[in-house]
């Protein structure tokens, strides 16, 4: 796109370029002419007044008044030009201001929010289809599925299969166009949006941290968190080793963007502040790629145990990641084309067949 850019970058310089030169070729007349007329104002101002003054019928004192009262009015004068200089300024930025402030969100609370019933988390779709806004395609078709609680629910599928837009759906990032997305029984529509995303813990695809201790990133999570359950979510997201192997432990300091851990450490300090909440449904977006096999094991048997009443769901492109979850689904362009068990779908499901041949040798699918 270099050349584009180069293009676009010279044509809103000319631009400026112009409108600078207009201004400033008008300034630098009108400037000098100010100047001639305040001076010459002057110089009849102290002819007419000397000759006054040589006939005796003023004084000098009066001549002095007289000529500070006729620049006070001249310099009002610039001054008015000048306001007419920033008006147009000022109301293109106001304009701008204004257009910020005037936004409305496309999601809003409804008016009378449904209280969230307490039953343990439990996620359903009932025919949600969904389409990007000015999406010509929807990124979602025809997507049914029930996760409950203390089950995991993997979704594998190739990437920009919609599994990410899937996931955004239940925090409510985005309103669906056909169908509903129900958490706990509730149409998500109906719930305040704190209310329904206090039940989540949710994992993005891309790692986020901020800048500040190890410790405050994690109480992102749960702002009054005790540091006992910040150690014990590190723990069982497994990044106590690394953390304690820092110069400072929980205190060491991530940079902006997290630019000073490794991808793997961002993720596992992702998913620990998202364990931190103890929520009823744990979301995690494709959230172990950066970890190696046997991290990933080790941390998805201690989440077994930390979820036993929460519903799981697990987006994983690595078919060792789904392949001990209650259920499967399988994904391809929007659609869930196999649901079941490895095995169940190991025998029935050419798709997922084909990405585990990709995937594990012969012996291991054995
Ligand atoms: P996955 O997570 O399975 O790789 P995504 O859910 O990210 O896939 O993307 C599914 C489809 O939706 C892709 O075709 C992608 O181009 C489209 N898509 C993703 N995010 C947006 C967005 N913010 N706006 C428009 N289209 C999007
Ligand atoms: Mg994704």
């Amino acid at each position: 796109r270099g050349e584009h850019e180069k293009v676009r970058f010279n044509g809103a310089n000319t631009e400026l370029r112009d409108s600078s030169i207009k201004v400033n070729v008008l300034m630098a007349t009108i400037m000098p002419v100010m100047m001639l007329v305040m001076n010459f104002s002057m110089i009849a101002i102290l002819y007419f007044g000397g000759m006054r003054i040589d006939s005796g019928n003023m004084n000098i004192g009066a001549l002095i008044a007289f000529i500070q009262y006729a620049m006070q009015i001249m310099f009002s004068l610039i001054m008015v030009s000048m306001i007419f200089v920033m008006i147009p300024r000022a109301s293109a930025s106001a304009e701008r201001i204004n257009e910020v402030l005037d936004m409305q969100p496309d999601l809003s609370n409804p008016e009378q929010p449904r209280g969230m019933k307490s039953m343990q988390g439990m996620i359903e779709f009932d025919n949600v289809t969904f389409r990007y806004p000015g999406a010509e395609n929807p990124a979602l078709s025809d997507i049914s599925f029930t996760a409950r609680s203390g089950e995991t629910t993997a979704i594998i599928g190739g990437t920009g299969s919609g599994k990410s837009t899937l996931l955004s759906l239940i925090p409510r990032f985005y309103d669906v166009t056909e169908g509903s997305v129900r958490v706990n029984g509730t149409d998500v529509r109906e719930l305040r949006q704190e209310d329904l995303r206090a039940k989540i813990g949710f994992v993005p695809q891309k790692a986020v941290l901020f800048t500040g201790t190890i410790t405050e990133n994690i109480r992102h999570g749960k702002d009054d968190a005790t540091m006992d359950e910040v150690v014990h979510a590190a723990r069982t997201a497994q990044a106590e080793n690394f953390i304690t192997e820092m110069k400072e432990g929980y205190d060491s300091l991530i940079a902006q963007g997290g630019n000073n851990v490794s991808g793997g450490q961002k993720q596992r300090l992702s998913i620990a502040r998202a364990l931190v909440r103890r929520p009823e449904v744990y979301i995690f977006d494709d959230s172990f790629s950066a970890l190696d096999f046997k991290t990933d094991a080790k941390l998805r048997a201690a989440l077994k145990s930390e979820t036993t009443e929460a519903a799981v769901l697990i987006v994983a492109q690595r078919v060792s990641t789904v392949m001990d979850a209650d259920r499967i689904l399988v994904m391809d362009e929007g659609r869930i084309v196999g649901s079941g068990t490895h095995k169940e779908l190991l025998e029935h499901n050419e798709v997922y067949r084909e990405i585990v041949s990709s995937q594990l040798t012969e012996e291991e699918i054995a």
